[in-house]
């Protein structure tokens, strides 16, 4: 261990699953990859059930994946974080942001978004996500003044004028060195839905900040939202954690085996099977046949993965 290693803030990773399914093959592999690399650095290892867009979550199901966590061994070091009893945490970030003006309300709905952009002629595909035109930014207009609901935005420029793009930099352990121009490729992001509902990416800032996470592990689909949670952590004056992306499980059809699109909850009538097959997606071959041997073994050949990122490629 080097010596900068010896002084640096002591591990703190987390798993952060949503309760909108139970845990299937593919989150399986992000939530072990998160706690082989706190095991392997002699961290802690939380678990955050990301349950604040309650509509969408199935009741029940946080503690379900926590029960089959458990199955596997995979045990939080500190008690579970629900987000949907930290609302008041989420509101005290976007107070400081709307004080120091980073952020707007705005009126607008989807589809006003979506028109605009089209007679602008850069409409989008259905369903990505849209690069705000920027209709509200100085105030909003007076034919949308009347709408009772708004949604808050943050500005995506390096300027609080809007006239500077915010190109951020940042690198990943597994994907090397990342750019962003956020500005373009995102545009200015919501924090609160016009419905009240927290956005993803404050809700994540917040509480990573809040828990002392200093390690992100988490499947590679969400890397895109790292620049975002870097801009929000800069804004709020929070610390930027190292990020690392695991590779996706693609299911039979080639796409990513997610909830989405039907992947099976786990059997856990076979947790050492579970097991070998998540650390398998990572890189290690485990040779166990019991399932605290599996575990010992995915611990000693972490740091050697080429995933893990901790060896010099
Ligand atoms: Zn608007």
């Amino acid at each position: 261990m080097s010596v900068s290693a010896l002084v640096q803030t002591p591990y703190r990773g987390r798993f952060a699953p949503s309760p909108t399914g139970l845990l299937h093959a593919g989150s399986l592999v992000a939530a072990l990859a998160s706690w082989l690399d706190a095991r392997a650095h002699d961290g802690t290892w939380l678990v955050r059930i990301e349950d604040h867009d309650l509509g969408r979550c199935i009741p029940g199901a946080g503690d379900q994946i926590l029960a089959q966590l458990a199955c596997l061994g995979l045990l939080p070091d500190e008690p579970p974080v629900w987000q949907s009893k930290r609302g008041a945490l989420y509101q005290q970030a976007l107070d400081r942001l709307v004080g120091s003006h980073w952020t707007y309300p705005c009126a607008c709905s989807r589809r006003e978004i979506q028109q605009v952009l089209e007679a602008q002629g850069s409409g989008h595909a259905r369903n990505a996500e849209l690069v705000y035109p920027g209709t509200c930014r100085t105030g909003i207009p007076a034919d949308l003044a009347a709408r009772p609901q708004r949604a808050w935005r943050l500005r995506s420029s390096a300027d609080l004028a809007g006239q500077r793009p915010l190109l951020l930099d940042w690198t990943d352990r597994r994907l090397g060195p990342q750019s962003q121009d956020l500005t373009h490729a995102v545009g200015d992001f919501v924090l609160r839905r016009a419905d009240g509902l927290w956005a993803y990416q404050l809700a994540v800032v917040v509480d990573d900040a809040a828990q002392g996470i200093t390690h992100v592990v988490r499947g590679e689909d969400l890397a895109d939202n790292t620049p975002r949670q870097i801009r929000l952590q800069q804004l709020l004056g929070l610390p930027t954690p190292s990020y690392l992306h695991t590779p996706l499980v693609l299911g039979p059809n080639g796409e990513k085996l997610s909830k989405q699109n039907g992947a099976e909850p786990l059997d856990l009538g076979q947790p050492l099977a579970a097991f070998k097959a998540a650390a398998h997606a990572l890189g290690l071959d485990l040779q166990a046949t019991t399932l605290g041997d599996a575990r010992a073994q995915a611990c000693a050949m972490w740091a050697g993965s080429p995933i893990s990122g901790m060896m010099p490629a």
